[in-house]
């Protein structure tokens, strides 16, 4: 049978790429998806908004929703500083399969927890299942109508503190309108949006910055 897109991805890693060097991993997955098939990754220029903003807070706990391949993963984790926790959900087994592959290619598994399930049961569970008690930074970059009700889940199950920076991808494509609302008008929150481009294409699109305020 044919090869899914996610595993084309992987062989492209495993071709290109130099085992142990997130770096290449990033730069082989991002020439695949200019040169070969799109794929859904945070891509290279919104990627170095979510390098920013990562390196700015410094983060001990982080949280991200939606895995996929594990792209915005590695860059994430190869920005923390030793004994920080990256956890990342997925809900799709075969993404979360390669990603697990990714993720080791780049040898960052020591620093990442991939967990398969749902942000809705799984954001519940987080605090017991994991011993967190607030996560410094958040990346949503999951099912778009998921955003809104798991940041009111986040605020529910008290896994936000003072000082807690949510960064949201595909805010404007394929578009966060109540998310957006929220956050903005919202006095529990100061947000910010980073204007750019859907990855791998010329569309408009930007993440969205919210510092939670207590
Ligand atoms: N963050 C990835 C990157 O930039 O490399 C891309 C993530 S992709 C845009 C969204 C992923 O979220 C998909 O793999 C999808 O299966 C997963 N997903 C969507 N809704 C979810 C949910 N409620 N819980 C867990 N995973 C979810
Ligand atoms: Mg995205």
């Amino acid at each position: 049978t044919r090869s899914t897109r996610p595993q084309r991805m992987l062989k492209a890693v495993q071709k290109n790429a130099t085992k142990g060097n997130p770096q290449s991993v990033i730069s082989a997955i991002d020439y695949f998806c200019k040169n070969s098939e799109w794929a859904m990754n945070v891509g290279d220029e919104k990627g170095s908004i979510l390098d920013s903003v990562v390196t700015e807070v410094n983060p001990s706990t982080v949280l991200e929703l939606g895995t996929y391949c594990g792209y915005s993963t590695v860059r994430i984790a190869r920005l923390l500083s030793p004994g920080t926790k990256l956890i990342t959900l997925e809900f799709n087994p075969a993404y979360a399969t390669v990603a697990r592959q990714i993720i080791a290619y780049a040898g960052l598994q020591d620093k990442v927890t991939l967990v398969e399930g749902s942000s809705a049961d799984l954001i519940p569970q987080i605090k017991e299942r994991f011993g967190i008690t607030t996560f410094d930074f958040i990346f949503l970059d999951h099912w778009k109508d998921r955003y809104l009700p798991d940041i009111k889940l986040f605020e529910e199950c008290g896994l936000l503190r003072k000082g807690s920076v949510l960064l949201a991808d595909n805010v404007i494509c394929p578009g966060a309108p109540e998310y957006l609302e929220y956050v903005r008008n919202s006095p529990r929150y100061e947000s910010r949006y980073y204007p750019a481009h859907l990855e791998y294409t010329k569309a408009e699109d930007g993440l969205e910055k919210s510092v939670f305020l207590g």
